[in-house]
């Protein structure tokens, strides 16, 4: 036998609903919201996500799925959903639609971790991106989004973390701060941190390991450093959180893993998924744009780990309203079994999900196999039904049945769908 790579799962056809569920729910939200899609290939150029994520950074020097192809470029598949976007902005031009422009996407993103319960190899995202605006009130309405998308789906106790990490002005007076800070006590530090010190301190703040963690505790805040543009720009953001009643914390560690973030960096949190509990991440970044070959772009964006809501919604016990077949149509015996294709043909032709006996069974069988798929409805045809044509729709949940004529089925069955 043949196992799935570690860190993969399939969704099996028992669990696509949920999938299918999630994803239409939030497609709707981004109609509300005025976004559309874009999709992207599932690999880039290495180099794409080597200039905007960063190098120092995790993502980019430790958990890429980097290869050559045949013809000897290197190529990787895509860890995130954000520098794509980027890349075929600048390669489509389109700065030259109406801005701002709004983007989702719902995309595959594959990184070489550790697998755990909400950490895999191949996961799942769905993001927005919002191109061609600086304003806070694109902050706002980003974070607005991911707040009734999390909410729409019937997640409970998920906390929103704000935070600014500043431009490239400010952000170099407080790495500059940070390094003094943590330079006496590097010894005392992992050895990751030992090599964040040097590529990317920000990142201090970031750190899992208890010791780190305390000793981060005590470093200067980012707040202090700001620069008034900063501020302001923060400022107006968490002013419009206020007004628009969305539940916040500010968190001087939110930092985000990746380089590309200018001022806002924001996280939907629960406590209920343990060491894997950031269910969604996003931010500003003004220069990823620039970044990767065009104009000076402001833009903000999020992404939402699919995987994780998944589980969180599971744990949580929400409805996924999962579909199943309206009617099962069994036959006496298999000589039934033409009638039957073309009551269903007739069911399905108006919109009702239905199936019928195509392997010969016995009624009990069939009857089984109707539970099986849950079915709402059976019905039989046999020979006093095609004699009479007349039939009886019987409710498989309650075991109540009604007569109704051949001809109208679909409609009758409609109205029980709709009714
Ligand atoms: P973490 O700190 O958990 O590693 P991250 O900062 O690396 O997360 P982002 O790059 O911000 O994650 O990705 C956005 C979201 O995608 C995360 O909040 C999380 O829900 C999800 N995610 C990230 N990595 C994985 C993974 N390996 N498996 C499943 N979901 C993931
Ligand atoms: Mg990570």
């Amino acid at each position: 036998m043949i196992n799935i790579p570690k860190g993969t799962k399939d969704v099996l056809p028992t669990e696509s609903g949920r999938w299918q569920y999630i994803e239409s729910k939030l497609r709707r939200i981004a109609r509300l919201y005025n976004a559309r899609e874009i999709r992207t290939p599932v690999f880039e150029h290495t180099e794409l996500f080597v200039r905007s994520i960063g190098d120092g950074t995790d993502v980019v020097s430790k958990e890429m799925y980097t290869f050559e192809d045949k013809g000897g470029r290197s190529v990787t598949l895509k860890p995130e959903g954000t520098a794509p976007v980027a890349r075929s902005f600048v390669e489509n031009s389109l700065d030259a639609m109406s801005l701002p422009l709004k983007m989702y996407y719902i995309t595959p993103c594959f990184r070489y971790e550790r697998p755990q319960a909400g950490r895999l190899r191949e996961f799942h995202q769905f993001g927005l991106e919002v191109y061609g605006a600086t304003s806070p009130y694109l902050d706002l309405d980003c974070i607005s989004f991911a707040y009734n998308a999390l909410v729409g789906l019937g997640m409970k106790n998920i906390m929103l973390h704000v935070n600014s990490i500043g431009c490239p002005t400010c952000r170099k007076n407080y790495t500059d701060a940070l390094r003094s800070y943590f330079k006496p006590k590097l010894d005392e530090m992992c050895d990751t941190c030992k090599e964040r010190f040097e590529r990317n301190p920000l990142r201090l703040l970031d750190c899992k390991s208890p010791v780190c963690k305390s000793i981060a505790s005590g470093a200067p805040k980012i707040a202090d450093y700001l620069c008034d543009d900063c501020r302001a720009h923060h400022d107006k953001l968490t002013s419009l959180l206020d007004s628009c009643g969305i539940p916040y914390v500010r968190d001087d560690n939110i930092v985000r893993g990746l380089d590309y973030y200018t001022r806002t960096v924001f996280e939907f949190v629960t406590e209920e998924l343990g060491a894997q509990g950031t269910v969604c991440g996003g931010g500003r970044y003004d220069n990823l744009v620039s970044e990767v070959g065009g104009k000076p772009t402001g833009c903000v964006g999020f992404a939402i780990g699919l995987e994780r809501i998944l589980m969180l919604m599971e744990k949580q016990g929400v409805d996924f309203g999962e579909e199943r077949p309206d009617v099962f149509v069994m036959s006496q015996s298999p000589v039934f079994a033409d009638e039957c294709l073309k009551i269903v043909a007739g069911l399905r032709a108006a919109g009702i999900s239905a199936d019928t006996e195509m392997t010969g069974r016995s009624l009990k069988a069939q009857f089984k196999y109707a539970d099986k798929i849950k079915a709402s409805y059976g019905i039989v045809i046999g020979e006093s039904e095609i004699a009479s044509k007349q039939i009886k729709i019987k409710n498989l949940s309650d075991g109540t049945e009604e007569e109704c004529a051949f001809g109208d089925i679909a409609a009758r069955m409609k109205e029980k769908k709709n009714g």
